[in-house]
């Protein structure tokens, strides 16, 4: 029987296909190379063969439901002009490789949206075998990734919802892409990632834009020695937020039954930018904070740091705009917002490095945003190795899955 239409099915140039078995779950193709043999070293077709060796069990793309099996004859080539003795490689398979290129590409693009133990039910493959396949596909991503990144952004978030147990996030911020996902926080760990850059080109490095976190902050400073540290806007608003969040509880607290009921949404409103309200949310506001006049004045600082940022392009006017701010925040006389204040004016110069460079603010935010929405879309325990890759599958650019058969 002619097989070369399934060859043209496979596609793959240059194979014969000598039998295929057809099971009730699965099929299997017996192929060889069609080519002349050549050195697999230097290329020379001064070659003899020294035997015929079999690769079994080589998983391919499923064809209707049924698991696609290669078996590929292999051709072990004695050169005659280098004097090597190799197994013929091919270009769909890695040389150990149980799987194709594009079965294990398929089952990356699986790993976007499904969890390990999905993938590994799903496909019938061994779980382990899943997370190499993952393990190995985001690796091979993470070097390029590196190359010309000029600006690097460092930022945690916590691995489970409610959980202080926090990974950290070092993304280039040039192409906003993660460059690592690391499974806490700690000094060692992130020293240890560091270390691991060659100097040359944590040297290449202009920009550092991170958290109010002084570990960061001084592991940035030693690693990267011609960067500029940024504390950008975005880190800076969180902790403003948990000060007038902290504020409105104690407020609301002391409204009754039927003035919480008027109040409703009032965290989310409260967080929102003033010129995204709808009239509703205006109104509201505007009733809370006949009630709540701390309330009223921890929103007018938050407002008044948005736009600060948002209308300060100068570092010398950003910095007495923000002393003054700074002593507004002071007076609100919060547990929260006097260290708030403390580490503020430790780091002002950082936060001021903000109008030097704020072309990235935009980036780590919709980052750290992504991140959330990925996290979400896992199931089972989150383990801080598979929420890694996870993250790092959920920013490569989507196929569809049919692209890739
Ligand atoms: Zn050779």
């Amino acid at each position: 029987m002619d097989y070369a239409f399934i060859a043209q099915i496979l596609d793959i140039d240059g194979i014969t296909i000598t039998r295929v078995e057809i099971e009730k779950d699965l099929i299997r193709i017996y192929l060889k190379n069609s080519k002349d043999p050549e050195c697999p070293e230097c290329h020379s077709k001064n070659v003899s063969i020294h035997n015929l060796y079999a690769r079994e069990d080589i998983r391919d793309r499923s064809f209707s439901n049924k698991k696609c099996y290669l078996d590929i004859e292999t051709r072990v080539i004695v050169c005659h002009d280098c004097g090597n003795k190799r197994h013929e490689r091919f270009d769909f398979v890695e040389s150990h490789a149980h799987q194709t290129n594009r079965y294990k590409e398929y089952v990356a693009q699986l790993g976007f949206e499904l969890s390990v133990s999905s993938i590994s039910i799903m496909e019938d493959i061994g779980y382990k075998t899943v997370e190499q396949i993952l393990k190995s596909y985001v690796h091979k991503r993470q070097p390029s990734d590196l190359q010309n990144c000029q600006r690097i952004g460092i930022d945690e978030f916590s691995n489970r919802k409610g959980h202080k147990n926090f990974c950290t996030l070092i993304a280039n911020l040039d192409k906003s892409k993660p460059l690592a996902v690391l499974p806490d926080r700690k000094e060692e760990t992130l020293r240890r990632n560091f270390s691991s850059i060659p100097q040359k080109q944590r040297e290449k490095i202009i920009e550092v834009s991170l958290d109010m976190w002084s570990t960061f902050i001084n592991i940035a400073r030693e690693f990267f020695p011609n960067a500029k540290i940024v504390i950008d806007r975005f880190h800076v608003m969180k902790h403003v937020n948990k000060i007038m969040d902290k504020i409105r509880i104690g407020d609301c607290k002391t409204l009754n039954k039927e003035e919480k009921k008027h109040v409703r949404g009032i965290r989310w409103i409260m967080n929102k930018r003033s010129d995204s309200f709808i009239q509703k949310e205006r109104e509201i506001l505007k009733y809370f904070f006949t009630l709540a006049p701390k309330s009223k004045k921890a929103y007018k600082i938050k407002e008044e740091f948005v736009w600060t940022m948002d209308k300060t392009t100068d570092i010398e006017k950003g910095r007495i705009r923000l002393e003054r701010w700074i002593t507004k925040v002071e007076k609100l006389q919060t547990k929260k917002s006097l260290s708030f204040v403390k580490t503020l004016r430790k780091l002002l110069d950082y936060v001021l490095n903000y109008f030097h460079a704020n072309t990235t603010n935009a980036t780590l935010e919709g980052m750290i945003n992504k991140v959330k929405v990925i996290k979400r879309r896992s199931f089972g325990v989150p383990n801080p190795y598979h929420m890694g890759m996870r993250i790092f599958l959920g920013f490569e650019e989507k196929k569809s899955l049919y692209s890739i058969m």
